[in-house]
Order: structure tokens, then sequence, then C-alpha cells
């Protein structure tokens, strides 16, 4: 053989990041996926979060890594620094914000999608097909026509963003994409309620709308919006020349879950000519319990919904989703023409229409794999199930709330969210929450309700149980005694590294 072409074929052989030793690789990685069952089996007997140690974060400051280091090293590394100081919402004692718990089969199934590592932008394959197969099934739950369109993205930020880009669209017209939304996009208006995520609002900035073009209507006693303010604002607009183009209900607000009445909302939107979008990043799924799904009422009418597989879905992150009646104008808002992504009739370049022609990603992973396996292996009815459980936790902790003279509710609780304090000040309450989760027994977040600072439960995980209900409620009267007896004066926490 021709010195050359022997001396460049090792060259291309050695570049290979395959393991030199498959057999050596294969032990370890049997070791990394038993202790990664024996981390979710055993999560209970761990905190639920802990505090990351200096010397632990300043592991994570180290240079670029130009030489190889060992996999059994790097495992280590990640089993004594990352592993245990992760944010601990697969824990049964975690309530702050609204995170799922994910399943140990979404974590097998989200091994198996890096296997494939299958780029979900476009072509003719069948991890596309199951990603279409979860279109469908959600198509179905919905009520929605056969036309609707559907995308895995982020998470529920990012499916309300491209919300507003459909119907930012679709009420200015296709040209808009090309000539920007000039004078016509300052006119457009869009609607939420007070109550409504932040992420709206921000969607309505990177739309280039501007967040003042956001009204913020106000809401009732039980968080759902005055759907006379609503009528009424969007009239107003209209007198002086704007252009309503857009009202977002809420299906299942993030302070304390409340749902809007959705019904009201569609019937309005319908009689004025204006987008419905529903925000129903955790609560859309409460779609899968027949107890719940009542409550949902109206949201088969909806021009849109987003939501997140990712929390009450327990799939694990990311898992978002965005679902759009008419898939021809959430196609518009998005596709593009571009030579090096011709269709084809036939071929790997077949299977038209690509999922890159639903949104801004064109590169996309196999988000579809994990959900498909959760939805598959529990069923949905198990999954609703769940959900159910978790509102009916909420209730549990509400009554425990309610006897105990120490602490007061703050709110009604709708689904699974649980706002309430100890009796006594901001302060001391503020202190609460970072003592429990602290000392790694709860983890709870907080909010603000008519300017009170909130303790706020939102029991999403499928393994939460009573007694960690009974954990969190003792947690809190015992730090709220502490708190509240040494009446400690506020000093600001020093710099961590200076601790
Ligand atoms: C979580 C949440 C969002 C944001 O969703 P992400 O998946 O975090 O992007 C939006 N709205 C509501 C009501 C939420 O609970």
């Amino acid at each position: 053989m021709n010195e050359i072409i022997r001396s460049t074929r090792v060259a291309v052989a050695g570049t290979s990041l395959d393991p030199q030793d498959w057999s050596t690789f294969r032990a370890l990685a049997h070791r990394m996926l038993d202790e990664a069952i024996d981390g979710i089996a055993g999560v209970r007997a761990r905190p639920v979060w802990q505090p990351i140690p200096d010397e632990v974060r300043a592991s994570a400051r180290a240079g670029v890594p130009r030489q190889p280091t060992d996999l059994a090293e790097v495992y280590r590394e990640f089993t004594e620094h990352v592993a245990p100081y992760a944010t601990g919402n697969v824990h049964p004692g975690f309530m702050g914000w609204v995170h799922g718990g994910g399943t140990a089969v979404g974590m097998l199934a989200e091994m198996l999608a890096a296997g494939l590592n299958a780029n979900l932008g476009g072509r003719d394959h069948m991890p596309i097909e199951i990603e279409r197969q979860i279109v469908d099934w959600m198509r179905n739950l919905f009520g929605f026509p056969a036309g609707a369109s559907g995308i895995f993205v982020t998470g529920t930020s990012m499916a309300n963003l491209m919300a507003v880009l459909v119907a930012r669209t679709s009420a200015l017209g296709a040209l808009a994409r090309q000539h920007g939304v000039g004078n016509d996009g300052a006119l457009l208006t869009a609607y939420a309620s007070k109550a409504a995520h932040g992420c709206i609002s921000r969607a309505m900035d990177i739309a280039g709308l501007g967040t003042d073009a956001l009204r913020k209507i106000d809401v009732d006693a039980d968080h759902r919006i005055d759907v006379a303010a609503l009528r009424a604002q969007i009239a107003a607009d209209r007198e002086v020349g704007f252009k309503p183009f857009l009202v977002t209900a809420s299906a299942g607000t993030v302070d304390i879950g409340a749902i809007d009445d959705l019904k009201a909302v569609a019937a309005l939107c319908r009689e004025e000519g204006i987008w419905f979008h529903v925000d129903g990043a955790f609560g859309a799924l409460a779609i899968l319990s027949p107890e719940l799904a009542p409550l949902l009422d109206g949201i088969e009418l909806a021009d849109s919904i987003a939501l997140d597989f990712h929390k009450w879905g327990q799939v694990p992150y990311d898992a978002g989703f965005l679902l759009v009646r008419d898939g021809e104008r959430h196609r518009q808002a998005f596709a593009q023409p571009a030579a090096y992504l011709q269709r084809e009739a036939r071929g790997l370049a077949a299977g038209c229409v690509w999922p890159c022609d639903f949104g801004p990603d064109l590169s996309r992973g196999f988000r579809a794999l994990k959900t498909w396996f959760t939805l598959r292996t529990f069923g949905t009815d198990r999954l609703g199930a769940a959900i159910a459980r978790s509102c009916a936790l909420a209730k549990y902790l509400e009554a425990r709330v309610l006897a105990e003279p120490r602490l007061e509710l703050l709110a009604p609780v709708n689904l699974n969210i649980v706002c309430f304090r100890y009796r006594a000040d901001d302060a001391v309450n503020r202190e609460i929450v970072a003592d429990v989760q602290e000392s790694g027994i709860a983890a709870p977040s907080s909010t603000a309700l008519d300017g009170k600072f909130a303790i706020r439960a939102a029991i999403v995980n499928h393994r939460t149980d009573e007694t960690d209900i009974d954990a969190l409620v003792s947690a809190v009267l015992r730090f709220g005694a502490r708190r509240n007896s040494e009446r400690v004066i506020e000093v600001e926490a020093p710099p961590l590294a200076a601790q």
C-alpha cells in the first residue's frame, strides 16, 4: 500500500472516540446504570437538597480539559461533585416551584435516545413518527381536529413564545415575516391575567411587540381572570385603534394553581376574532384525570395549548410541547425554504412536513422518546391518578395548615399548590423556607400573595406521600418556633467565598 494512504488511514482510525476496550467500558457502563437506578430507588434516604460546599463548587472552575481523562475518573467526579448537589426534585420531599419528579423509565429512555443520537429537525425516520404519534395523542386528548399540529420544545416558556409568534403572524399575515411587524405590529395588543406566568410578558418582548402591549387583567378572589374586565379592556383598546390579537388564559397559575374560565374566555375570543392560547404548563395534563378534567372545560376550544411533560407528566427534563389547532397557520409562522433542506418524494429527505417547519429549531433531540416511554409504560390513566393524588395531598396539607393555630392558609387550594405561612412576619417566614431547604427535610419555595410572603408547596412528584407533607409541616413549625423565639436581627449573609 502506498505510504501516504497507509499513514492517512492510521490517522483517521485514531480519531474515533469509541472506546479502545469495549469490555472495560461495558463494565463501567453497567456500574453507572446500577448506581443511577440505586440513586432513584434510594432517594428517600438522602437529603432533598444540600448546599454546595465551596470546594465542590470550585471543582467546576477548572480550565479547558485539553488532555483526556479516564472515564472512570470523570464518573467519580460526577458521583462526588455533581449527583449529591442536584436540585432535589427527584426526592419526594421536593415541593418547590413546579418541578416534576422524573421516573426510572424516563431515565432509560433518555439513555436510549442518546444512543440513537437522532436529529428530529426533519428527514424520514421513525423517531419523527414517534413524535407525530404523541402529537396525535395530544390532539385526541384535547379534542383538537385532524389538521392540528404539535411539536416538542424545551419548555412552556418556549411554547408560549411560539404561540405568540403564530398568533402574531396569523394576525398580520405571512408578509410580516418579511417586512417585520411594522406599524400594524405596533397596534397589536395581547391579554393575560395578572396571575399569568412572567414568560408571557417576556414572549411579547422577544416577539418584538413589547411588554406594554400585554394588558394584565385583574383576577377574582380565586385568581381567575376577570372575564368582564377582559371584555372591557378589549373594547377600550379597540376604541382607540389597537388591534387585540391574543388572549392567553392560564390553566394552572404558577402561584396557586388557578384555572381561568376557559369556556368564557373561548367564547369571548371567538366573538372578537382573537387567538385563544392556553398556558397549561402543568395544569393541562390534569386532562388525564377524570376527576380533574372538568376543571379544564373549554380547553378543547383553544387555538393553541402550551404544556410541559416534565412537570405533572413526570418525564425527565426537558419536554415542553406546543399544540396548535390550525397546523397550516402554525407552519406559516416558521417554515422557510432552503436549498440544503430540500424535501424529496422518497429517500431520507422525504417525510414532509418536517418538525423544523413548526418552530425556530433546526437540530432537535429526541424528547419524544422519553415521553413515549412514559405514556406507554404507565398508561395515561395511571399518570392521571398520580396527578389526582398530588391534588389530594395538597388538600391534606391544607387541612394540616388549617388545624394548626401557628400556621395560616394564604390562598384557596385549587389543585396541587398550597400557600401558607407561619404566624410571624415576612422576614421570619423567609428564614423558615431557607432553614427547611438547608435541613434537607423538604424543599418548599415561596411567592408573594397580596404583598405577603408565602411559603409555597407545589406537590408534583409522584413519589410524595403523607409522610412528606407531615415532615414539611413539622419542619416549618420547628424552624418557625426557633426563629420566632430568637427574633434574630437580620444580617446580610456573607458572600459564599467568604464563609
Ligand atoms: C412552569 C411554567 C411555565 C414555564 O415553563 P418552563 O417549562 O419552565 O419553560 C409557564 N407557565 C406556567 C403556568 C408554569 O407553571
